[in-house]
C-alpha cells in the first residue's frame, strides 16, 4: 500500500472509495483510502476525467476534517426560531443551535423570511 502519487490496491483491509473533492469548484476525482470506515489517505485515480493522476495539496492531504469531532453531522436551526422567541444578541435563553432533521431545517427559512426592505411609496421618473 502506497499513499500519495503511487498506485494503491484494494488489499482487503483497505478499500478505495472514489469521490469528488469538496474544496473548490474544479471537481477533481480521487480515491479515498478507507480502513475500518475511517479515511486514512488519498490516492490518485487514473480515470479521473478532470485531473487524471493529479490533485493539489488540499485534495491530497486535506481530509482530516472528515472525522473531526466538531464536524456537523446533522442540520441545526437557531433555537429561538424553533421556539418562537426573539433573537438574542447576548447569548441568553433562546440562543444557540438545536439539532434538527432535514425537513425542519429547510422549512424554517421560508417561514421566517421577512421582506428586507419595507414597502414604501415609490415614484419612477425619467
Ligand atoms: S484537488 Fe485541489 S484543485 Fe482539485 S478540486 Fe480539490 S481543491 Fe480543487
Amino acid at each position: 500500500m502506497f499513499f500519495g502519487v503511487m498506485p494503491v490496491k484494494d488489499d482487503g483491509k483497505h478499500r478505495l472509495v472514489t469521490t469528488t473533492c469538496t474544496y473548490c469548484g474544479v471537481g477533481c476525482n480521487f480515491d479515498l483510502i478507507v480502513n475500518e470506515n475511517k479515511v486514512v489517505g488519498v490516492a490518485s485515480n487514473p480515470k479521473a476525467p478532470v485531473n487524471g493522476m493529479h490533485t493539489c495539496v488540499k485534495g491530497r492531504y486535506g481530509f482530516d476534517f472528515i472525522h473531526h469531532s466538531d464536524r456537523l453531522r446533522q442540520p441545526k436551526v437557531r433555537r429561538y426560531l424553533l421556539e418562537g422567541g426573539k433573537k438574542s444578541h447576548h447569548g441568553s435563553a433562546g440562543s444557540g443551535w438545536k439539532p434538527t432533521g432535514i425537513p425542519p431545517s429547510t422549512s424554517r427559512p421560508k417561514n421566517s423570511l421577512k421582506p428586507v426592505i419595507p414597502p414604501v411609496p415609490t415614484v419612477w421618473a425619467s
